[in-house]
């Protein structure tokens, strides 16, 4: 089945109100391509602006906290992001589950949360290059599913991403035919996991998407849009990824 593709940038900590500025070509790009969905996830002190800025665009936000409310300081609630304008949020990327030793369990709970309070949470799943280089890739991707999905996940508000961790800004991507293996793998999994709701789920790849690798990425079976980080800092990167998602 064919699923309406989504094109996703990852800000990260990168960005500025005067970065916000790249927003105006690629909200005319998104417009322009009808067909795909394409969303922006800026860090957290630009969320309001930006959906200010470009109210027909998505924003969303790079993590959330899998609690409503309470002393966690530092930490932001799903609640308070759909307030500021964010419609998805990013939870379990790959850099959080490094840096902040983000677990499985935590991942899942963020997910709920978001999806809670009305927001389409992006769950990202991939293994490192050791798990790779061991055979393990599948599996272990299996696994973060396993322990990441919220059970009661529908395909309108949930989406994984597979970013394999060695190809995160290092300019190296998979062979499509790993990225195929990988996705399908995935799309059996979210059945398990999901019944009915795991067809439907998109599956985005993440990982060195660049304007000149998009088309062929996007092409592969069961590969359902993007995580972009560093190519959608700036219009000129961005537009062509999302033009070549269609
Ligand atoms: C990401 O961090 O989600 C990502 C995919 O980064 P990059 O595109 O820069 O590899």
């Amino acid at each position: 089945m064919a699923l309406r593709k989504l094109v996703a940038g990852n800000w990260k900590m990168n960005g500025s109100l005067e970065a916000l500025a790249e927003l105006d070509a690629i909200a005319a790009a998104a417009r322009e391509q009808a067909g795909v969905d394409v969303a922006v996830c800026p860090p957290f002190t630009l969320i309001a602006p930006a959906a200010q800025r470009q109210p027909g665009l998505a924003i969303g936000a790079q993590d959330c906290h899998g609690n409503a409310k309470g002393a966690h300081t530092g930490c932001v609630s799903a609640a308070m992001l759909a307030e500021a304008g964010a419609k998805l949020a990013i939870v379990g990327h790959s850099e959080r589950r490094a840096d902040q030793h983000e677990t499985d369990a935590e991942v899942q709970a963020k997910a709920v949360a978001a999806i809670g309070a009305g927001l389409t949470a992006i769950v990202c799943v991939g293994e490192t290059e050791a798990e790779r280089d061991a055979g393990r890739a599948v599996a272990v991707v299996e696994g973060q599913l396993d322990g990441s999905i919220p059970r009661d996940g529908k395909a309108a508000t949930l989406v994984v991403a597979y970013e394999p961790v060695w190809a995160i800004g290092t300019g190296r991507t998979p062979s499509t035919a790993d990225v195929a293996e990988m996705h399908a793998a995935i799309r059996t999994k979210l059945g398990a996991l999901l019944g009915g709701e795991g067809p439907g789920v998109r599956i985005l790849y993440g990982g060195s998407v660049k304007p000149d690798n998009a088309r062929e990425l996007l092409a592969v079976a069961d590969v359902d849009g993007a995580l972009v980080g560093g190519a959608s800092l700036t219009a000129a990167q961005f537009v062509p990824i999302i033009e070549g998602a269609v």
